[in-house]
């Protein structure tokens, strides 16, 4: 799959917690031409950079925004080693992910 591909297969929404997010290519994300990605909790917008090389790339950063709303809507303190984390869990499980596809069929189906 190309990443142009990727961003075309991509939910429009998704819900995370008790809110619906848009998820959108942008060619800046978030105002800022350094970032990747961008959550907005405010706006409920996931802006992914549409220039990423590869779809494990996009889908990296897509879990990457999820798991910022998840941390801040779970009650975590905003802590400096947050970006650290969630930069090692989203390499981890878009490789998981990746390498393991009946895996993530699996729970897709326990999860119905
Ligand atoms: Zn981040």
């Amino acid at each position: 799959m190309t990443p142009k591909q990727a961003f075309k297969a991509m939910p429009k929404q998704i819900v995370v917690g008790a809110y619906i997010y848009t998820l959108k290519p942008v060619q800046i994300a978030g105002g800022d031409a350094g970032n990747l990605a961008h959550v907005d909790t405010e706006a409920q917008t996931i802006e992914i950079k549409s220039s990423l090389a590869s779809p494990a790339a996009i889908i990296g950063c897509a879990l990457h925004e999820v798991m910022h709303i998840i941390w801040g809507a779970s009650g975590l303190a905003k802590r400096a080693d947050e970006e650290s984390a969630i930069l090692a869990f989203d390499a981890g499980l878009t490789l998981l992910f990746q390498k393991n596809p009946a895996f993530l069929v699996w729970i897709q189906k326990c999860l119905k």
